[in-house]
């Protein structure tokens, strides 16, 4: 059951700030994620500031720079579904289809699918874990299938988004609002890894919403994709998964942006792949050099050694598909 909070649903961001300025509350994006935690307690609050009524934040728009812009009350099916979104940058429309089932990509939104909680099961049960305070990460002895093979320090998540690893592979960059003040952060140091806090997942601070996330115009030979696996086809979240942006001249890879899901507790920058193939052809010794660099420091925990080898062959296909694309 729901605890009891006080519920407010202002119609301008100005109106939301001010709210949040004003006490401790909770954001309330589509609530998918937000309801769940409130009811088995990960979350404690007295005020939810739904922002569902500011239409402000909704839509997608491109910039006079050329940049896209996604309000952060865009829900994931119109990401997926969006015509510029799939002309130029069709791996994100790819990550975007493959988050949960399609009622979930109508209601989340992709600034919620950025912020929503691990789903580690100690974590979501009456464990109290050392993200929630506690002593210990219990997943770190315990049942650990689903947990990390890279970026574990004391906590053992992985970060559960599928959009997160394709808006930092694409540079994209939140825009964040709070009291009087806004700012920018990537999206890729916009998630707190457990080295740096295990009690936080994002940089956002006490009383600051996402307002938008901006990615920049694709340049000249880009191409991108995002494919994850998953134990089923449908709502499942990745056991491990492959975001590219690569910059092509020719059959040359001139730039890469590669970040894994499903492997970490922040979306993970495949260092090894994207200088393995920079400056390369994706021939097929190139596409074994990156596969084999993609694991080289992996460090699997009791029971998902197999995402060793899952990672390797989503970044053989990942790498063979885009070459031809
Ligand atoms: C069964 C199931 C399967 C799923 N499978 C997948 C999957 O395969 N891949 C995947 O990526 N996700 C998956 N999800 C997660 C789902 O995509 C998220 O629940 C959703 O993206 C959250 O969006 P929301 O708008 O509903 O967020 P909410 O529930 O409203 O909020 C989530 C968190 O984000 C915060 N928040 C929301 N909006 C903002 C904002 N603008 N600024 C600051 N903070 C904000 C909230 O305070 C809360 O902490 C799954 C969820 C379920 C329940």
């Amino acid at each position: 059951m729901l605890p009891k909070f006080t519920y407010t649903r202002p119609t301008s961001l100005d109106e939301a700030l001010a709210v949040l300025d004003d006490r401790p509350a909770l954001v309330y994006g589509g609530g998918s994620d937000l309801l769940g935690c409130l009811r088995d307690r990960i979350l404690i609050a007295d005020t939810v500031v739904s922002l569902s009524a500011i239409d402000e934040l909704r839509g997608i728009r491109t910039g006079s720079d050329g940049s896209l812009r996604i309000g952060a009350l865009t829900t994931i099916a119109e990401v997926a579904a969006d015509d510029t979104v799939a002309a130029r940058y069709p791996g994100l429309a790819q990550a975007a289809a493959s988050v949960a089932s399609p009622q979930l990509r109508n209601q989340g939104t992709i600034a919620g699918n950025l912020c929503q909680k691990p789903r580690c099961w100690y974590y979501r049960g009456d464990f109290n874990c050392l993200r929630k305070g506690g002593e210990m990460c219990f997943a770190f002895e315990g049942e650990n299938q689903y947990h990390c093979i890279f970026g574990g320090d004391l906590c053992y998540i992985v970060h559960p988004s599928d959009t997160a690893p394709m808006l930092a592979a694409l540079g994209g960059v939140c825009r964040i609002s709070g009291g009087r003040t806004s700012r920018s952060v990537a999206v890729e140091n916009f998630l707190v890894p457990p080295a740096a806090d295990p009690r936080r997942e994002t940089v956002l601070e006490v009383g600051e919403i996402v307002t938008e996330i901006v990615i920049p115009p694709p340049p000249a030979g880009l191409r991108t994709s995002y494919h994850k696996a998953r134990t089923r086809q449908a709502w499942d979240f990745a056991l491990a998964g492959v975001a590219l942006a690569l910059i092509f001249d020719g059959d040359t890879v001139t730039s890469a942006d590669v970040f894994l899901s499903g492997v970490a507790p922040v979306p993970w920058r495949a260092n090894g792949v994207e200088a393995t193939i920079t400056g390369k052809v994706l021939d097929a010794a190139t596409i074994e050099a990156a596969s084999e660099a993609a694991v080289a420091g992996a460090e699997p925990l009791s029971e998902n050694g197999y995402k060793v080898p899952l990672v390797k062959g989503l970044v053989t296909e990942q790498l063979e598909a885009i070459r031809t694309n």
